[in-house]
């Protein structure tokens, strides 16, 4: 008997109801919390730290340190004036959907291991190629996240355009320098993928970019020519369907047509941005994304998924089972797989995955894709209003203009702009009534911020700018 680890139903109710409780008035406490708390590392391990604990304690007691320490103690990423990085709020249904994914506990690592959670988890990926445009001989499965799914496209992309069997025989017999595109505007989680896998991150050239930080299609075609002529292989476009930097989106229709003339697989960045094809207002900017080869897709983020999923969608998936099968020759095509012999482990680098999809069909289908796509379209609207209060003042300008929902701005009332904003962001940071993090725009330091938060409001986007220019004047004095 081990009453702490086989709970009795009425130690569980108790335990449960406890957690409930809390996380119902957390969603109820969040928009009044200072998004992030005066806290410092010394302090917290001073609480925190100890020797691992020989017999347990009260759940009371686990509560308190969860609710005082650990609750107190992070910084708010669902508070309606978080606009920090690209980091989805979460959502109340997916930490229900996790609870019930972590009770059923699935290994999906084929349909054997979880005959209806796998098929769960097509049924989310065939959503997912349907906003996309995808076909339907098109797969895919859900991994950690965006860099996860860039791994797992880039080894599919390497394996297809390589000359050996690179993933049996390694890199030493590619003779030729496997060569990866993107625009300055690239996520360094791309650059790392080729480190991991053996191309080189000096392989991934980092092409100019226009006034609207889309890459520079004839300089890209130039360096294609130059890297053939020096005898190198080009292996892969990347392009940004939301660059994580200013939200830029490459023109993926014209990549597409550079991809097929010089023979280079293309994928498409869309860890950011891709959910928002659902969003009338900016669909039309992802127009040919249905051209590229795979898809880096980041539920966490735009789907309001809870963090740990990502999703990577092959057009063609031989080449990833080529990259990914433990027998690499046995090529098949997908359309015949035998659907119960189906393992998920050939086609990605993980073996045991928890019941990722959960979260997302649970939220689809409580919400509707409808909700979804308003809540994107107000996040849109939400960024492109603050633009335009920002052009109204004479104290901000703003530095790149907002194609989805990533604003990039700076205090313009003074004399070296990129130390003052410096100052300006670390003290917003500080002050914790909004927060947002920084970039560089053509060299120059940015206050950024990404409304990525179905709570967000314009009054939010008033009150950001009330804040910034209240500590801007604070530190002018
Ligand atoms: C977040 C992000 C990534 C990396 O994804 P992770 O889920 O953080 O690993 C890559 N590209 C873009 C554009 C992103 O926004």
């Amino acid at each position: 008997m081990h009453p702490r680890l086989d709970l009795s139903e009425q130690d569980f109710r108790e335990f449960a109801n406890s957690a409930i409780e809390m996380a119902a008035e957390y969603y109820h406490s969040l928009p009044h919390r200072k998004v992030m708390p005066e806290v410092n590392s010394r302090d917290l391990r001073e609480v925190l730290n100890e020797p691992m604990p020989r017999t347990g304690v009260d759940q009371q007691e686990i509560f308190r340190v969860l609710r005082d320490v650990i609750f107190a103690g992070s910084r708010h990423n669902g508070h309606p004036r978080f606009f920090g990085y690209v980091a989805s709020p979460g959502n109340a249904v997916a930490a229900l959907a996790d609870l019930m994914a972590s009770t059923l506990n699935t290994n999906l690592t084929s349909w054997r291991s979880g005959p209806a959670p796998t098929e769960v988890e097509h049924v989310v990926i065939r959503w997912m190629k349907q906003i996309f445009g995808y076909p339907d001989t098109a797969m895919g499965l859900l991994v950690s996240g965006g860099s996860a799914a860039h791994l797992s496209a880039l080894a599919a992309a390497r394996a297809a355009k390589s000359d050996t069997n690179v993933a049996r025989s390694g890199m030493r017999t590619v003779t030729r320098a496997l060569r990866i595109y993107m625009s300055e505007e690239g996520h360094f989680s791309i650059t790392k993928a080729a480190s991991l896998l053996g191309i080189g991150s000096e392989n991934v050239e980092r092409i100019p970019t226009d006034d609207t930080l889309r890459i520079d299609l004839g300089l890209l075609e130039e360096r294609i020519k130059a890297d053939l002529a020096a005898g190198h292989r080009p292996m892969c476009i990347v392009a940004n369907e939301g660059a994580v930097g200013a939200g830029a989106v490459d023109p993926i229709a014209d990549l597409a047509a550079i991809a097929r003339r010089y023979d280079v697989w293309l994928h498409a960045d869309a860890a950011y941005g891709g959910f928002a094809a659902l969003a009338p207002s900016v669909r039309n900017l992802f127009q040919g994304i249905e051209l590229a080869d795979s898809i880096a897709v980041d539920p966490h983020k735009w789907l309001y998924s809870s963090f740990g999923c990502g999703c990577v969608l092959y057009r063609d998936a031989t080449a990833a089972y080529a990259a990914f099968a433990e027998d690499a020759e046995y090529t098949r095509t997908v359309g015949l797989i035998n659907d119960e012999a189906f393992a998920f482990w050939n086609y990605g680098p993980e073996l045991s995955r928890r019941f990722r999809a959960l979260n997302i069909w649970m939220l689809l289908k409580y919400a509707g894709a409808d909700a979804i796509a308003d809540a994107i379209e107000a996040n849109v609207h939400c960024a492109k209003y603050f633009e335009q209060l920002v052009k109204n003042t004479d104290d901000f300008e703003m530095l790149a203009p907002v194609t989805l929902s990533v604003f990039c701005f700076r205090y313009k009332n003074g004399l070296d702009l990129d130390a003052l904003n410096e100052r300006i962001l670390a003290a917003v940071q500080r002050d914790g009534s909004s927060y947002i993090s920084n970039t560089r725009v053509k060299g120059q330091f940015a206050l950024r911020g990404c409304v990525l938060n179905f709570r967000t409001t314009e009054e939010d986007m008033r009150r950001l700018l009330e804040d910034v220019r209240r500590v801007a004047l604070e530190i002018a004095d």
